[in-house]
């Protein structure tokens, strides 16, 4: 039902649950912090699950939850709980830093979270200080450990690849997913407002997979969803680990974009790149009925871009905050 002008069918939805975070990563915000939002201005549970159970009844299949970062949102477990209950919802997952993720993992796995990404850039606890602005580095690695023993049904680690930053620890997260049979994936650094991305800091993914090949051979994976999932994945030879490589800049994969995006104070974006999006927490807050919700998403979607703007345009800066958008 969720189709555009461009027959790409929506099935998967991001929620930002909070624009808050632990962290303050170079790459995603600015160092004093973004403006945050008034409390109330932030969709409260049962908000969320309203607006999740229209979407699934409107083809959304796959919910993932992120943030800034939604280990820092109270009791966010329940709101997981309440959403695996969903029928007709058949993956929930989740994005987080880790830094907070010992404490939640069990708890996460049990509400019927699956999939979880755990973001860390660096294994060198200097450069991780560096890079996040906060001293949890251990805290990261603990919490990696915890997913493993959780044995969700995939974990993910999530690598921004920065140059002259962590380009030479790439081999190091291919042999750290190969001793704990994770996928790894590398992602290409995006410029976002308040970042610190330039040209030459931006490493494009085929000269990251030259590294890995210089030490290992990669098979490429067969994908159910290849054309919706932004990462090519391939099999480590030799190895149970898989290694993915996010390519939204050298390779956008627009063309097969099957994503919707819930900011915590209820914008819906059908890009990543959207300026705006659309406001859905006031109409359903003035009680709006499912249908009026319905068409002011069909409408977002109506103008949804073949693609997104190309490196020059994003160069400029002008789109929303990563932490604000949830990736
Ligand atoms: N706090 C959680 C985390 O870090 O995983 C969830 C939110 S974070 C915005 C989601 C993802 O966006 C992370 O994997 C992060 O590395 C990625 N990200 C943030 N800024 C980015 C950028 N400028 N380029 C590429 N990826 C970025
Ligand atoms: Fe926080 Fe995630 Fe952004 Fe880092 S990438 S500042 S952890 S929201």
């Amino acid at each position: 039902m969720l189709v555009d002008q461009y027959g790409r069918s929506h099935t998967y939805l991001r929620i930002s649950v909070t624009d808050r975070c632990n962290l303050r990563c170079t790459y995603c915000m600015p160092a004093d912090g973004i403006n945050l939002r008034a409390k109330d201005a932030i969709l409260t549970f049962d908000e969320i699950v309203q607006i999740s159970e229209m979407l699934v009844e409107f083809g959304i299949r796959k919910i993932r939850i992120t943030g800034g970062e939604p280990l820092v949102r109270k009791e966010v477990e329940n709101l997981c709980g309440r959403l695996a209950q969903i029928r007709r919802l058949q993956t929930l997952a989740l994005s987080t830093n880790g830094a907070n993720l010992s404490d939640k993992a069990a708890a996460l796995r049990r509400a019927g979270v699956s999939h979880v990404n755990v973001s860390l850039d660096t294994l060198r606890p200097e450069r991780f200080q560096s890079i996040t602005r906060r001293d949890r580095f251990s805290d990261v690695m603990r919490g990696i450990e915890a997913a493993v023993s959780e044995e969700f049904t995939s974990l993910k680690i999530n690598t921004v690849v920065i140059r002259g930053f962590n380009d030479d620890e790439i081999l190091d997260f291919v042999r750290l997913a190969v001793s704990l049979d994770v996928n790894a994936r590398f992602i290409e650094y995006m410029p976002f407002p308040g970042n610190d991305w330039r040209k030459e800091r931006y490493v494009p993914s085929n000269e990251i997979r030259s590294i890995i090949e210089t030490k290992y051979s990669l098979e490429a994976k067969q994908q159910e969803e290849s054309v919706h999932g932004p990462a090519a994945d391939f099999r480590v030879i030799g190895t149970n680990a898989t290694i993915g490589f996010i390519s939204t800049m050298s390779a956008p994969f627009c063309y097969g974009c099957n994503r919707l995006r819930l900011s915590s104070d209820g914008r819906l974006r059908v890009c990543l790149f959207a300026q705006e999006g659309i406001d859905l927490k006031t109409p359903l807050r003035n009680g709006a009925s499912a249908q009026e919700l319905q068409a002011l998403i069909l409408g977002a979607l109506a103008d949804k871009w073949e693609k997104h703007p190309g490196e020059e345009e994003l160069e400029k800066k002008t789109h929303g905050h990563m932490i604000g958008i949830g990736g």
